[in-house]
């Protein structure tokens, strides 16, 4: 067994770990954990405490994939509800679909029994208006939203305030490699717009044969590199977790063009190794790792890789 979740992930770290040592299927393990972390306003990335979009509508990301079926449920820019990665846990168990988005992610999750959430946490709601505000003038603020939001798209927009996401990454009691992510997504995101944390192949992948990788930060660039696909292939391919996790990062690396910002990969294979790993980050990354021979999760400092 093997777990390892972002720094972010501290509120529900110990409960996941509980969870697996009493042989909880994996995916449900990291739910009962992001599912706190979902729940906590001092964590600012992720659920209550996590950033609206431009117009001040929290829309949350989430993503899970089983790693022994290669099934995969995702749910992006969802209203009005907390706990997105039950949500969808829920898109893989009831659903033909991989992924359901906004208004219908919402429905699905009136079918399934969830909550409607007051989602916005005041404190987000009084920074969000207040960096907007400065950015309007007069009129806009009079008309807002119905102005043109892509200018300050470009202006306001600061991937850097959103710290991160969740992501966990486990290999369970069975043998089964899954991951899980929930996100508020970037600060002052264009309505709409999806990160990598709800897309598989980009923000997470797992394959019980191989290993699982999930990434934080800048999610237009692992959907541009496909990363944590591209991790899991390598594991595939023969490459050893080092190898797998540098290929990934030379192809991000090779992304000149469009939006750059900084990126965590977080990785684990079969065989007990893990590896985290930040480009462009500005200051210490630190991840958490549990397996049964620590006495207790450690939080440890990931290797920084420079551009
Ligand atoms: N990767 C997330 C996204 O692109 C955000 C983050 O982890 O900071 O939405």
């Amino acid at each position: 067994m093997i777990l390892i979740a972002n720094s972010e992930a501290w509120p529900g770290f110990a409960r996941t770990v509980a969870a697996l040592k009493a042989g909880t299927y994996g995916i449900d393990a990291m739910i009962e954990g992001i599912a706190e972390v979902e729940r906590e306003p001092k964590v600012r990335s992720v659920g209550y405490g996590g950033w609206p979009n431009m117009i001040g509508e929290m829309e949350c990301d989430a993503g899970v994939m089983d790693g022994t079926t290669r099934e995969v449920g995702c749910v992006g820019a969802v209203p009005s509800t907390i706990p997105v990665a039950a949500l969808a846990r829920e898109v893989m168990r009831r659903l033909p679909h991989v992924m359901l988005t906004g208004a219908g992610a919402r429905r699905f999750a009136d079918e399934c029994g969830f909550a409607r959430d007051d989602a916005l946490f005041p404190d987000s709601k009084r920074v969000w208006w207040e960096r907007l505000e400065q950015e309007l003038s007069p009129e806009e603020r009079a008309k807002f939203p119905d102005i043109p939001l892509a200018p300050l798209n470009h202006t306001i927009t600061d991937p850097e305030r959103v710290r991160d996401t969740t992501v966990f990454l486990a290999r369970d009691a069975a043998g089964g490699t899954h991951a899980v992510t929930s996100t508020s997504g970037w600060a002052w995101k264009y309505p709409g717009r999806l990160g990598d944390s709800p897309i598989p192949g980009a923000g997470f992948y797992a394959d019980s044969r191989y290993g699982a990788a999930a990434c934080t930060h800048t999610g237009e660039m692992t959907m541009r590199a496909g990363t944590a696909r591209s991790i899991v292939l390598g594991l595939r391919m023969g490459l050893s977790l080092i190898e797998a996790v540098d290929l990934a990062v030379a192809d991000v690396r090779d992304l000149t063009a469009g939006f750059i910002g900084a990126l965590v990969i977080h990785a684990i294979d079969i065989h007990g190794n893990h590896r985290v790993v930040a480009l462009n980050c500005h200051e210490p990354i630190r991840y958490w790792l549990w397996h049964p021979a620590l006495a207790a999760p450690e939080h440890r400092e990931a290797e920084h890789l420079t551009a």
